[in-house]
């Protein structure tokens, strides 16, 4: 490769692609190519996955009664991290509700706790107002009640962004660059193939099978038997993995919405 090439190819000269590797039955995880990109890229679209695309989360709790064992400040903040079922299309960031914030339908929700049965009291006791938006998993313990004792809140969730509070982050999201496998002379190809199973040999070179399964150990094997892996600069694997408020899939999309506002709203700044 001509260094003029090489530099275009960095600088990201390429058509942008991405391609579906992997998906889960829920659409909870999702892997996906990104290729003829560049690292600042991949790294913007993680950051804003994690940190700008908005969930609902318990941000207000008004304790009517609490005689279990923990205070209402430890209850409050499990209560925050139960992760809530979010619909984009119903609500709004408070700061962009048409209630100036002052909170509103559009941008809370109200949920109610109401428990006095003796054992776990769990997320699926809590009663929402809005039934496509409940806490997502209904095994998810918040505490333990002894006999006589109980425990009755009201909640108030809003729309908030991950960089404020982890709580309102909607998935884990990572990346690394396409391995990139070079023989070296006294290579042992067949090792290789043998000790990892998404590997095969296609001539003389290396082929990887499946890439959503591709992993660091892998790479460790094939360099005990003489074949360097470097990994691609404008090529990346993304994995992201929802907490369960929004489809991974819908993350993605939302995070592209929401860089290319920014970038609109950069370029009227400019004019
Ligand atoms: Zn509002």
């Amino acid at each position: 490769m001509d260094a003029g090439k090489k530099a275009e190819e960095e600088e990201g000269g390429y058509k942008m692609d991405t391609k579906l590797l992997s998906k889960d039955k829920e659409g909870r995880k999702i892997s996906f190519s990104l290729t003829g990109a560049t690292d600042w890229f991949a790294n913007t679209m993680r950051r804003f996955m994690i940190e700008e695309v908005p969930t609902l989360a318990v941000e207000d709790v008004e304790f009517r009664d609490n005689s279990s064992a923990l205070y209402d400040e430890i209850i409050a903040h499990r209560l925050g991290l139960i992760p809530i079922k979010t619909d984009l299309r119903s609500y709004n960031l408070p700061e962009e509700c048409s209630c100036k914030g002052k909170g509103c339908a559009k941008c809370q929700l109200k949920m109610i706790l109401k428990a006095k049965s003796q054992g776990i009291v769990f997320a699926e006791e809590i009663k929402s107002k809005d039934p496509k938006c409940k806490p997502v998993y209904p095994k998810m313990p918040i505490t333990k009640l002894l006999k006589g004792q109980s425990l009755q809140a009201e909640m108030t969730a809003v729309m908030g962004k991950g960089k404020v509070h982890t709580k309102w982050s909607p998935c884990f999201v990572w990346y690394r660059g396409w391995p990139q496998l070079n023989p070296g002379k006294n290579a042992d190809l067949k090792a290789c193939v043998d000790q990892c199973p998404v590997l095969e040999l296609s001539g003389t070179n290396l082929k990887i099978t499946d890439i959503s399964k591709w992993n660091e150990s892998y790479e460790e094997i094939c360099e005990k038997n003489g074949v360097t892996v470097t990994n691609s600069k404008i090529d990346f694997i993304f994995n992201i993995e929802s907490w369960g408020q929004l489809d991974a899939k819908d993350i993605v999309k939302e995070a592209v919405k929401i860089f290319q506002n920014k970038l609109d709203d950069f370029t009227k700044q400019l004019k």
